[in-house]
């Protein structure tokens, strides 16, 4: 670069939740309004319009709105009546809600290791975390893998073992709505599907939100009681203890209208990807995605070698690109989770991958200049 021109440091958004709000123009001032006038807030006619668009949209029998992603995971873990004494598998580098759902119903987490090409559960970890947990005297009950930074799981491989162990399998796809695997969507990979809302997700409400994706009908009976406090033939009608779990309608309203131009988006997603993955893999290991799968791409999340990755953020930063750090401790480090049982056969790529990753700026509206600043930012960085 000829060392008298400035460099360019207006200041990057990680996510543009404004550019995408932008684009929708009225469409969402005119949903919220609706909701505002007809005033039916809690299980509005949004809310079922929502769930039935959504479960259209992956090819699932029912969604079952609720809260958010952490109760989607809890009230399908209270569905199956799992709890004390009971271990599910989980990855130790995911978000913290996949292991902390498990803790709150009372149920121990048992960490697993995941792959260092996929960031996703290994399968023959999970083996080994199975016999772990028979060993020290829980029920091996369930296991939740996690679609990390919107690339699915290696289902077939999850559902091979937990077919032997029998074990339920509840799919986190907080991050991977969108996503599909061997030609099957997001949803439909596994009993159950947890998603969440949450604004910075590809599919975000304006609050927190979430929703699971069945096609069983008895669970989904068992769900939709569960969000209303175990409610039987009415409110006031308890059956089971629940929670409050709905989703709002000012948020259904919203989902319904971002839910329309989601295809849209996933395909902007592939392409910046794409650019990502043109203009980055000689310098860094670029997210690579197998024949057969789609990721959506929740995060960008590339690897340096141990101790490079903090001069990168302090460089890009400087130059008003922010980086983020997901994860930066793997959940059998964390103080509220070191306790619980780790697999046999360690965490090694869990540990490893903390040390490594760093995600780029990540959405649908990355435009091509931005994109290609922060290319060059990034290989200026790595190569000086
Ligand atoms: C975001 C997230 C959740 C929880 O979703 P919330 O809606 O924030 O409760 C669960 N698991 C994973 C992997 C997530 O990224």
């Amino acid at each position: 670069m000829n060392q008298h021109a400035r460099l360019d440091t207006t200041p990057i958004p990680f996510i543009d939740v404004a550019a995408q709000r932008r684009r929708l123009g009225n469409a969402i001032d005119d949903a919220v309004g609706r909701v505002l006038n007809h005033c039916q807030f809690m299980m509005g006619p949004e809310v079922v319009i929502f769930e039935q668009a959504l479960a259209k949209f992956c090819g699932a029998r029912h969604a079952i709105s609720c809260a958010s992603g952490t109760d989607a995971i809890v009230l399908v873990l209270m569905a199956r009546g799992i709890g004390r004494g009971d271990a599910v598998f989980c990855p130790s580098f995911t978000f913290c809600a996949t292991a902390e759902a498990v803790a709150l119903v009372g149920a121990t987490p048992v960490f697993v290791d995941v792959e260092k090409a996929t960031f996703n559960i290994d399968a023959l970890s999970l083996k080994r975390a199975v016999a772990t947990a028979k060993r020290i005297g829980l029920k091996p009950k369930a296991v939740i893998p996690v679609d990390l930074f919107g690339l699915p799981a290696d289902h077939d491989a999850v559902a091979e073992v937990s077919a032997a162990e029998n074990l339920f399998v509840l799919d986190d796809a907080a991050q991977a709505f969108g996503a599909t695997y061997k030609n099957r969507a997001v949803g439909t990979l596994a009993p159950a599907t947890a998603t969440s809302f949450f604004p910075a997700k590809p599919l975000g409400c304006y609050g927190d939100g979430g929703a699971v994706l069945t096609n069983d009908d008895d669970l989904a009976d068992v769900l939709k009681s569960l969000r209303i406090h175990g409610q039987g033939m009415d409110k006031y009608d308890n059956v089971r203890i629940g929670m409050t779990g709905r989703l709002d309608t000012i948020q259904a309203a919203v989902l319904i209208e971002k839910l329309k131009i989601f295809s849209d988006e996933i395909a902007a997603r592939q392409r910046i990807a794409q650019a990502y993955a043109d203009g980055l893999s000689d310098v860094a290991i670029v997210p690579k995605v197998a024949d057969g799968y789609r990721s959506v791409f929740a995060q960008y999340t590339i690897r340096l070698a141990a101790g490079h990755r903090d001069r990168l953020a302090i460089t890009l930063k400087s130059q008003g690109i922010p980086t983020a750090i997901y994860y930066p401790k793997p959940l059998h480090r964390q103080v509220a989770y070191r306790e619980f049982p780790v697999g046999d056969g360690g965490l090694s790529v869990s540990d490893m991958l903390a040390d490594e990753v760093i995600s780029l700026p990540m959405h649908a509206y990355l435009d091509a200049p931005t994109q290609t600043r922060i290319i060059e930012a990034v290989r200026r960085a790595l190569k000086g």
